[in-house]
Parts: structure tokens; C-alpha cells; sequence
């Protein structure tokens, strides 16, 4: 070997032990360094629940030019933190909070319902859809839980629709249907009020109607759709009712443990263990009065943690996502507050403490995004499976919906409860 010879030689052992040294130290540094929320880079982070399209009624009457979501609004004059509490989210904390997945809620309250409750759904789906439209470099609609991960894999964040609360649909199968070929994906059966069909969390342990026959239907009627049952807001006796009807597996979208904290919108220990049983899935709340019942101290990220831990060592890492409720609450817990913070959640989680659940990253992978994936799946599959059957023909009783307004307090009749409505000064006139 020549002296050029020896030269390259020597120079390609140097070159080789710098090499091996510098993949070796990257190799243990990576493992070292590595964190729970990493796992967010292998799988999208799917939140069951933002209410997100409530606030653009409310502060801007969906009026999109108005709103720029690409834009950092915490200081925003309509929809900052000085002025409104429940706003927490744009899309520049979306991208920080490393979110792949998103049900937007299309929500419209109680005092709608038996008035113009499907009108103004109608709206708050459209409003969604314009957003989503509006900025395709970040949303993508999706209907399909085939479609997440490979729309998250493209940069953007796969958006979807909820509709929260069976007042929604004005007990019509029908408009149930439609709302399934609009793109809707989940329905809440109910939200703070009853339906003639369905008691609400707000019976506590009580029951006005729990789930009738024509409830019964319902739950179906949309296994049969593919629509996913939300059995967040539901009174437990509901909970119970709708487990052993349905053919498919059940979400909550956004509710947290009722062993931890004893409030009736969470899932009682026994209804867990049903969940388990029906391989659906607990996504877990992060609202303040949800996840502490110590009026004594404010809400942490460490309330959060106990919920989820609590629902694994329970039911074990299958049957638990992440419905934050971000947008639809006033109060969020100390290192959540807003649509950035979900990495601090799944790093403190992997840096378990003593005595805590331990958490691999595949278990950190099926709390992001997996589980859900597989339940959205397992109700396209019962839908594949039910083809065959054709649609209810069934129509709710007069007498159904004249007793259950006469229950609730209130007279049949033709209000309006949209906004607009209510800002018509009657002595202009
Ligand atoms: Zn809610």
C-alpha cells in the first residue's frame, strides 16, 4: 500500500470510529431524551371534543371574514383571553399542541329545543365546513376512520363533526340520516336537557324516561348509519341502557371518572367496566369542575393525570382518549389551558411517579389517537354488517313529544332562540 494508500486508509478508520461514535452517542441520546409526547410524532392526536364553532356564533354570527384562525388570538379583540374564557384555541396552539385529529362539535343549547334546534344545527355544521374549506394548507374534512392518519400524515389536521345533543336532531330519524350524509360522525345523545327519549346527566341518579323504546331506535338506527354514540352528558342509567342495546362500540367524547370526582357527567365504575366489554372508549374531560371535586384548590394537570390513570388501572390502555372540551367551558386546569398543552399531558404521564400506573409508548399511542381509530372502525364495520337492514320507517308519538314538553316545564310554540332573535327590540317596532 502506497503512502496515498495508507493516507486514505487511515483517513477512512477515522472517518469510520467518528461515524460509529456519533450514531452512537445520537442513538443514546435519543433514548435517553426521549419523552411521552413524542409519541405524537408516530400517531395523530385525536380530541374528542371542541366547541370551537359555538364561540364563532356567539361572538362573530359565523361571519368567517371576520376571523382569522391562523393568527395567534390570544390577544384578539373577539375571541381573546381578556374577553372570553372559553376561548382557547387557533391554529398556531393547535400546531404547538402537535393536535393530527379533531371532532368540532356542532352544538346549539337546550332553549332550542322543540323551536329551531335543527336550523340552527344546520348552521353550526355549515360554519364548520366553511372553516375547514377556508383554510385547506390545515384542515381536511374527514368522514372515514381510514382517512385520519393519512390526512395527518399530509401536515394537516383531520376534522371532523359531532353533533352534541339529541335535542339536535328534533327526534327525527330522518333528520338523523341527513345529518349522517352532511358528514356528521358522532351524535351526543343528549346535552344538559332531556329528550322525549332520553334522560340527560342532570337526573343525577334519578330517571324521568331513562332510554324508551323509541330511544331504543335510536341507538339502531345509527349502528345501522355508522354514526358513532356519544354517551357523554347522558344520565348513567342511559349509559347503562345504551350499552347493552347497542350493536357497536360507544365514545364518550368528552367525560372523566365519577370514582375520582362525583360529578354526573362523568362514567361511574360499573359503566366502565361495560366499556371495556364493549371495546368503546372514555375520552377524557379536562374542565376544572370535572376532574376536581376539591372546591378547596384549583384544578391541575395533575387532576387530569389521576382521571387516566385511574381509567387504566381500571379497564387497562384500550378503552382511553383525550376529549378535552376546550371552547366549551369557562375554567381549564392549571398546564392545560389551552390547545397547546397537550404534550405537557403525555410527558407527565410517561414520567410516571411512585406508585403510579407505568405508561410504554404504545400505550401512550393508543391514548392519543389508536383507540379511537379502532372504535371509529368497529362502527364502519357494524354498519358494512347491517346493510342489509333497510331505514326506520319509525316516527315518534304526538303524545310522546306532548308529554315530554309538558314534563319539561314548557309550552309548545313557535319561538325563535336564535341570537339574532333575541336582539329584535320589540318597542322599535
Ligand atoms: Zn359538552
Amino acid at each position: 500500500m502506497g503512502i496515498l494508500g495508507k493516507m486514505v486508509f487511515i483517513g477512512f478508520g477515522a472517518l469510520s470510529l467518528a461515524l460509529a461514535l456519533v450514531i452512537g452517542f445520537s442513538w443514546g441520546l435519543s433514548v435517553q431524551s426521549f419523552q411521552g409526547s413524542d409519541v405524537l410524532k408516530d400517531v395523530p392526536l385525536i380530541d374528542g371534543h371542541n366547541d370551537l364553532a359555538w364561540n364563532l356564533y356567539l361572538r362573530h354570527g359565523n361571519n368567517l371574514s371576520a376571523f382569522h384562525f391562523d393568527q395567534d388570538l390570544r390577544d384578539d379583540p373577539i375571541m381573546g383571553t381578556a374577553v372570553c374564557d372559553a376561548c382557547r384555541t387557533d391554529l398556531p396552539r393547535l400546531a404547538k399542541g402537535k393536535i393530527g385529529g379533531q371532532f368540532w362539535s356542532a352544538y346549539v343549547g337546550c332553549d332550542s329545543q322543540y323551536k329551531d334546534a335543527i336550523q340552527l344545527t344546520l348552521r353550526q355544521i355549515d360554519v364548520i365546513k366553511r372553516l375547514i374549506n377556508k383554510y385547506p394548507d390545515n384542515l381536511e374534512f374527514v368522514t372515514e376512520a381510514g382517512k385520519i392518519e393519512s390526512v395527518w400524515k399530509t401536515g394537516k389536521i383531520a376534522s371532523m363533526i359531532g353533533v352534541e345533543g339529541g335535542h339536535l336532531f328534533d327526534s327525527s330519524l330522518g333528520v338523523l340520516r341527513l345529518y349522517y350524509e352532511l358528514g356528521v360522525r358522532y351524535i351526543t345523545l343528549t346535552h344538559t336537557c332531556n329528550t322525549p327519549w332520553a334522560d340527560a346527566s342532570t337526573v343525577n341518579e334519578g330517571s324521568v324516561y331513562n332510554l324508551t323504546d323509541f330511544g331504543k331506535t335510536i341507538v339502531h338506527e345509527m349502528n345501522r348509519l355508522g354514526m358513532m354514540i356519544d354517551l357523554s352528558h347522558v344520565s348513567h342509567n342511559v349509559m347503562r341502557d345504551v350499552l347493552v342495546t347497542t350493536k357497536a362500540p360507544v365514545i364518550f367524547s368528552h367525560s372523566s371518572s365519577f370514582s375520582v370526582c362525583d360529578h354526573y357527567r362523568n362514567v361511574p365504575d360499573d359503566v366502565l367496566y361495560m366499556v371495556k366489554e364493549n371495546r368503546g372508549i372514555v375520552m377524557v374531560n379536562f374542565y376544572n369542575n370535572f376532574v376536581n371535586c376539591n372546591e378547596t384548590r384549583e384544578a391541575s394537570i395533575e387532576d387530569v393525570v389521576e382521571h387516566i390513570n385511574y381509567i387504566k388501572n381500571l379497564i387497562g390502555p384500550d378503552h382511553i382518549g383525550i376529549g378535552g372540551d376546550y371552547d366549551g367551558v369557562n375554567d381549564m386546569p392549571k398546564g392545560l389551558e389551552d390547545v397547546s398543552t397537550y404534550p405537557n399531558l403525555f410527558n407527565r404521564l410517561y414520567n410516571n411517579r411512585e406508585n403510579e400506573t407505568e405508561w410504554s409508548r404504545e400505550d401512550l399511542e393508543k391514548l392519543a389517537g389508536r383507540n379511537l381509530i379502532r372504535v371509529f372502525g368497529a362502527v364502519e364495520e357494524v354498519r358494512d354488517s347491517l346493510s342489509e337492514v333497510p331505514p326506520s320507517d319509525r316516527v315518534i308519538s304526538g303524545m310522546e313529544l306532548y308529554m315530554a314538553q309538558k314534563k319539561e316545564g314548557l309550552k309548545p310554540g313557535a319561538c325563535q332562540t336564535a341570537t339574532e332573535w333575541k336582539q329584535v327590540d320589540m318597542t322599535k317596532l
